[in-house]
């Protein structure tokens, strides 16, 4: 199955990001807002893997749940960091035994404390290599599929395999530990040559910074869809924590306007007009779709959707 849009899904695709429960209640609540987000109709709902502290058997409970209590595609984040080749290779050996068939490969970053230049890996060196270690796995699984042949019972033709989908990260202001300006276009197309099927982007706070990337990408030879990642920043918190992560530049008018801004309720509203504003600058220049880093909350991201005119009344889902 294909991670962007099919005849009967809503006519902008969207998807959402989420991270594993910290909580046994936090669990709780994390399962009423997939229930909600779903309800929206997402392509595909992502579980962060590794990030901030979370595991991989946390993502696998979520990515589970997705499967079984929803229609929507759960998409697995995997890393390579700290894994041997046969421990990468046993690890995407239990997601598909769970049915997750789509992924985004990551190489990750070092643990806390853990200089770049330093071995921080383990077997595989880079996002490619894990896109293909996937796309291996799979073939080895299930290298065909058969089809019944009508008229002729017991007999089969046999098919190609179903693909597993591979989505994989791009940073449209450069990754921050890139060398040169073209460094991270490189690292693209090898993801893309591969077999990655998609680009998920880092977020941005400037349609531009997204337009310009894409000409760039394209020009140097990507052609798989390059999806925008948007992340509404509610709090002047949140922004300083997510420039510090991603090491983008800090967006001037944004910050004054949620310092300024004395109440919560505010900022959030200020937060959710920022995103909005982006995800239908983006989509009007011909992005393929928007991807929400949702915080697991589905409040601030559905509202995101509604003012930008994405979610159509009637799916918006308050509580
Ligand atoms: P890679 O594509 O392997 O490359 C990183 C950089 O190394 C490149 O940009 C380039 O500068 C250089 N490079 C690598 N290969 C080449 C090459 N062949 N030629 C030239 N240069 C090269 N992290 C987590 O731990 N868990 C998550 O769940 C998670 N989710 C994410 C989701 C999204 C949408 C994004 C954008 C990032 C996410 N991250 C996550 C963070 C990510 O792991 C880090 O940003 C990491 O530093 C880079 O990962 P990558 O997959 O882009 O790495």
């Amino acid at each position: 199955m294909s991670l962007l849009p099919e005849a009967s899904a809503p006519s902008v695709p969207f998807s959402f990001e989420l991270y594993p429960p910290r909580s046994p209640a936090a669990a709780e609540g994390l399962h009423e807002t997939i229930r909600l987000l779903a309800e929206a109709r997402p392509s595909f709902l992502s579980v962060t893997y590794g990030a901030g502290g979370s595991t991989g058997g946390d993502s696998l409970a979520v990515l589970r749940h997705i499967r079984r209590t929803t229609s929507v595609e759960p998409l697995a984040h995997l890393t390579c960091v700290g894994n041997t080749y046969a421990g990468a290779t046993a690890l995407i050996r239990e997601f598909l035994d769970a049915g997750i068939t789509s992924f985004l490969a990551l190489r990750g970053d070092p643990p806390a404390g853990v200089g770049e230049d330093e071995t921080f890996l383990g077997d595989l060196e880079s996002a490619a290599q894990l896109v293909q270690l996937i796309d291996r796995v799979q073939a080895e699984r299930a290298p065909y599929t058969e089809a019944a042949i009508p008229g002729l019972p017991g007999a089969a033709r046999v098919q190609s395999r179903p693909r597993a989908q591979i989505a994989v990260a791009a940073f449209p202001m450069g990754h921050p530990r890139s060398r040169h300006a073209g460094q991270h276009l490189d690292a693209l197309l090898a993801k893309q040559a591969a077999g990655a099927t998609l680009a998920i982007t880092q977020l941005f706070f400037h349609p531009d910074v997204y337009l310009a990337f894409v000409e760039r990408a394209r020009a140097a030879g990507v052609t798989i869809p390059i999806l925008p990642g948007i992340m509404p920043i509610t709090s002047p918190a949140r922004l300083r924590r997510v420039l510090e992560l991603t090491g983008e530049e800090l967006p001037a008018e944004l910050a004054i306007a949620l310092e300024v801004e004395p109440t919560a309720a505010g900022q959030r509203e200020i937060g959710v007009t920022a995103a909005a504003r982006l995800a239908s600058e983006v989509v009007a220049h011909g992005a393929p779709g928007v991807h929400l880093y949702a915080f697991n909350d589905h409040r601030v991201v559905l509202a995101v959707l509604g003012e930008a005119g994405i979610l159509t009344p009637h799916k918006e889902t308050a509580s």
